[in-house]
């Protein structure tokens, strides 16, 4: 049966895009990128959406499962193959096609690598602003498929918002082809943004055409210390106003997570003394240096002096702004440090961040094996994320710590996932903030689409 797969296969995509016996296995473990230990039947490496297309006639016929595995990035279990599964990897598909500079637009293969893609962008001026610690790695095929969010979402939006056009093949091989240019298309149901978050359950994502923005020439930022959470909302709605467009970030960290990113073992100098509970690092694009500088300037000064905040500190220089945001962009260094494997990054309402992350940090620090609690996040968008250290680890412990944080979820409206995903870690944890009618939904479209369940099986729902 295996072998009959194989040969097939190797009809369509030709030896050398094929890994399939053991020695192969460990001769390419460079290609895997991680270092879990993956069984799977094969690897096979299509080069074109035709081969997409007849690799998943073959296995639709045959009832062959198959895992979709983008660059490996993601923190939800999602690209967890098992030893009766086909591997299909985008590696091989990852020309930029095109970047037309008068529509705006970048044309990719799905394996392309998104730091090429907003390096490519960036040679012509122009923005694609998606940007996240994963973007050496990620291809753009799984950031779409995730509708990956990262540290622009507040004013560029999500991955979602930037997909003008989807190509994709079907569990049963169709290929569905929606790659226009276009902004404004209400011709009928919006076929592409099923692809766009549902994490290859529904169809593989083989080409994108993403939307860019002329790239900003200035950049200004500043780290603030502030005492109480009404005053970062209070800073927040201050900078929005008065910055008009050009508030690009506003990440919030908390005392704990600040401390711990500078404390003597860091080589990151703290910019702020360390007695704040909150630190926000602001950021905002432009296109007039000098001016833009001043702006933020003169605004943070303006702060100070209503005293909507306690501490201020402009960066004056590249270097300066760089070991700002450091601070914040190597946040998952804590992760190393601290027996650390659950992903959090939970979204709630903003105005109720301040209580219900107090309210966490204070009945995880009660249980016994939590040995520290790192929250920071994207608070202008709603999300937070958590690094949350162990002492000891097993099953029971994971729940109860989930338990902690996803629990006051539903009473509030918020989501288990602001960005990551569902995959098979956080399965369990759906009904907390879909209703059981959204869920139904979600299996009548994924019993239309897949109806012989053979791709990406058991990820995001649980349906046999
Ligand atoms: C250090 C670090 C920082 C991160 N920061 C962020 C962040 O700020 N914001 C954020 O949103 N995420 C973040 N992530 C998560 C991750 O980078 C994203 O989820 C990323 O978009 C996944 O892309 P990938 O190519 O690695 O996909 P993979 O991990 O390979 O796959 C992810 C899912 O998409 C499916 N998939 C992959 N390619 C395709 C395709 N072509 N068609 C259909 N389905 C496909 C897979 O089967 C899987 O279910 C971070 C990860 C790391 C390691």
């Amino acid at each position: 049966m295996n072998q009959n797969l194989i040969n097939h296969l190797i009809g369509i995509v030709g030896e050398t895009n094929i890994l399939h016996s053991g020695a192969e296995k460990e001769r390419f473990t460079h290609i895997w990128k991680t270092d879990i230990p993956l069984e799977a039947i094969a690897v096979v490496f299509p080069t074109s959406t035709q081969e997409v297309s007849e690799i998943m006639k073959y296995c639709h016929s045959t009832q062959q499962e198959v895992i979709i595995h983008g660059g490996l990035t993601n923190l939800i279990g999602g690209t967890e193959t098992q030893a009766s599964q086909l591997v299909i990897a985008l590696d091989k598909m990852n020309s930029i096609e095109e970047i037309d500079e008068q529509s705006r637009t970048i044309t990719a293969q799905a394996g392309a690598i998104l730091e090429n893609l907003i390096d490519a962008a960036q040679e012509k001026q122009l923005l694609l602003p998606m940007s996240f610690g994963a973007k050496g790695s990620a291809q753009i095929g799984g950031v779409v498929s995730t509708n990956a969010g990262g540290l622009r979402v507040f004013r560029y939006g999500m991955t979602r918002q930037m997909v003008l056009g989807v190509e994709a093949v079907l569990p049963n091989g169709t290929i569905i082809s929606s790659l226009k240019k276009i902004i404004k298309d209400n011709s009928g149901y919006d076929l592409k943004q099923l692809f766009i978050g549902s994490e290859g359950t529904l169809g593989i994502i083989t080409k994108v055409i993403l939307r860019l923005s002329e790239a900003p020439t200035s950049r200004s930022s500043a780290i603030v210390g502030i005492e109480n959470y009404e005053q970062v909302i209070g800073l927040l709605k201050f900078l929005e106003k008065n910055l008009a467009g050009m508030l690009s970030g506003f990440e919030l960290m908390w005392q704990s997570t600040y401390k711990a990113m500078t404390s003597e073992n860091s080589h990151l100098i703290p910019p702020l003394s360390q007695e704040y509970p909150y630190y926000v690092f602001v950021e905002s694009l432009g296109t007039k240096p000098a001016e833009d500088y001043s702006r933020l300037e003169d605004l943070i000064g303006q702060a100070l002096e209503t005293e909507l905040i306690q501490d201020a500190v402009m960066a004056q220089s590249e270097r300066e702004l760089h070991s700002i945001w450091q601070i914040r962009e190597d946040v998952s260094v804590l992760a190393a440090q601290a027996n650390f494997d659950q992903h959090f990054d939970i979204s709630i309402p903003i105005p109720l961040i301040g209580k219900m992350v107090d309210d966490a940090v204070l009945a995880l620090e009660k249980l016994p094996f939590v040995s520290c609690v790192f929250p920071f996040g994207h608070v202008a968008d709603g999300n937070i994320h958590f690094i949350i250290g162990k002492k000891e680890n097993n099953a029971a412990i994971i729940k109860s710590i989930n338990d902690v944080i996803y629990q006051p979820l539903k009473a509030v409206g918020g989501s288990v996932s602001a960005e990551h995903g569902i995959g098979l870690h956080k399965k369990e944890y759906l009904s907390f903030c879909r209703s059981e009618a959204e869920i139904e939904l979600m299996k009548t479209l994924k019993n239309t689409f897949d109806p012989l369940h053979i791709l990406n099986p058991r990820k995001i729902l649980s349906i046999e």
